[in-house]
């Protein structure tokens, strides 16, 4: 007989569950304003639009650049043009917002049916010259972060080669003479002097502009100089793309991307671990920086600081368990902070896993967890919510990070949950962003203790009878 020992390497599992997550359609919400002069065209039937409406209520005021085409019994039975159809939709698209691209969104119907997107684009934007990007980002998917996987797959495709026609060079020094109006040739010299020698580096996923602006900032600390962004602000900006050139992923959902980058554009990837927590943005600086041999000045002290201005939230979860259940593929990564900030963590739910993608985060989980002497996490992939259940009931961890439909059923029981979704919406990466996570995944503890001072002991402690 053996003893059982914790293991202190990773261990994969597959269950065969639902994916409880949004659909990915609902991507069109942060891309569209991320992507200022695009216009996204959802094309599927009522469900998809009543879905779109209550994910983006809001947005009905603020006049957005999405629209629905929604399909009829006609179209379903291949008895409607949809050549024509379509358009007649994008001519008066053209018309009332003339944006610079049209991203049509392909749903499940769209699959079914086998509506051919990708044969009908290329003639149609001849037409009426304004490019068509097609997307499917239908609920086929795993889960809903993978709708911007889908979309900047798509427009990888579309990313500008260098630029060799005269004309076109024209029109992207003129874009660059815009930039630098107003700004001293020495000043511009002198900027491009602060830059270490290295081949072109195009980070790709969607992040607020804010965040954007401070990831360039941190490589830029260390000369690494970003030639683009993969989606940029406008689509007219897209980053030019070469054989060659190193890309890298700022999120962990964006496999399709990665492997069109790498395949069809003949792309280098780095993998390195996600800008997440200050561990996560320092090992993924350190890794571009390893890449290009540069050697990253003061990266220790700056993640250093960042730990201790966050001490305030460490000590409400230090020695606390947290459990994911699964749901928009952040989860490795978030695990892996939290650990690193004291917790324990023994199962983390995924939805889908890319061991190959996320390999460098994998390894550093691992590495986490032997390094903060906890033992590592089991990894179950297309977790069975039942079963899970039943494991939250042995395991009674302090919180479990958990998609919306399961958060009030758990709450109710007595377990404290935290809304995943909400780490997709907020910004959490770089240095800066991890007392975001940090204000998330603290606020249920925080509200019981609160609730706790005021007397209310039964209302968190004692579980309801259901
Ligand atoms: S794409 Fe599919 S899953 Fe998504 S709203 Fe439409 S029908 Fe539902």
């Amino acid at each position: 007989m053996t003893l059982a020992q914790e293991s202190t390497s990773l261990q994969f599992e597959c269950e065969t569950g639902n994916y409880h997550t949004f659909c990915p359609i609902s991507c069109v919400a942060w891309l569209y304003q991320k992507i200022e002069d695009s216009f996204f065209l959802v094309i599927g039937t009522k469900t998809c639009g009543y879905f779109l409406q209550n994910a983006m209520g809001v947005m009905i005021f603020a006049e957005p650049r999405y629209a629905m085409a929604e399909l009829e019994e006609g179209d379903i039975s291949a008895q409607l043009k949809d050549y024509e159809e379509l358009k007649r939709l994008c001519l008066q698209i053209k018309r009332d917002r003339n944006p610079s691209v049209i991203v049509w969104i392909g749903t499940c119907t769209t699959e079914i049916i086998k509506m051919d997107l990708e044969g009908l684009a290329p003639k149609l934007e001849s037409e009426i010259g304004i490019p068509i990007v097609t997307a499917r980002a239908n609920g086929l998917d795993y889960a809903f972060t993978q709708g911007e996987d889908t979309v900047l797959a798509a427009m990888a495709h579309k990313c500008p080669k260098s630029v060799k026609e005269e004309e076109e060079k024209e029109e992207r020094n003129a874009i660059h003479k815009l930039l630098n109006f107003g700004r001293k040739k020495e000043d511009i010299s002198q900027e491009e002097s602060e830059y270490k020698e290295h081949p072109p580096l195009v980070l790709f996923g969607s992040l607020p502009d804010p965040v954007v602006t401070n990831l360039t900032l941190e490589l830029k600390k260390q000369g690494v100089k970003i030639s683009g962004w993969l989606p940029s602000k406008r689509y007219t900006e897209l980053p030019v793309i070469d054989e060659g050139y190193y890309v890298s992923g700022v999120n962990p959902f964006l496999s399709r991307t990665a492997t069109t980058l790498m395949r069809r554009r003949k792309c280098k990837l780095i993998g390195a671990p996600f800008p997440i927590g200050p561990d996560g943005t320092r090992a993924w600086i350190e890794k571009i920086c390893s890449v290009f041999n540069i050697e990253p000045q003061g990266l220790e002290e700056r993640e250093a600081k960042i730990w201790e201005s966050l001490e305030e939230y460490i000590k409400l979860i230090r020695g606390k368990s947290v459990f994911f259940m699964g749901d928009n593929l952040l989860e490795i990564s978030l695990a892996r902070f939290l650990i690193r900030c004291g917790m324990t963590c023994p199962e983390i739910g995924i939805p889908y896993m890319d061991k190959r993608y996320q390999k460098a985060e994998l390894d550093f989980l691992e590495k986490t967890c032997n390094e903060m002497g906890v033992p590592v996490p089991k990894i179950v992939e297309k977790p069975d919510n039942y079963n899970q259940i039943q494991r939250i009931y042995e395991l009674k961890p302090d919180l479990v990070i958990t998609g919306m439909a399961h958060a009030n059923p758990l709450e109710a029981r007595g377990i404290n949950t935290k809304w995943s979704v909400e780490f997709t919406f907020a910004q959490i990466h770089g240095f800066t962003n991890a007392r975001d996570i940090l204000e998330l995944a603290t606020r249920p503890l925080r509200r019981n203790n609160n609730l706790k001072e005021l007397g209310w002991e039964k209302l968190v402690k004692e579980e309801a009878k259901i």
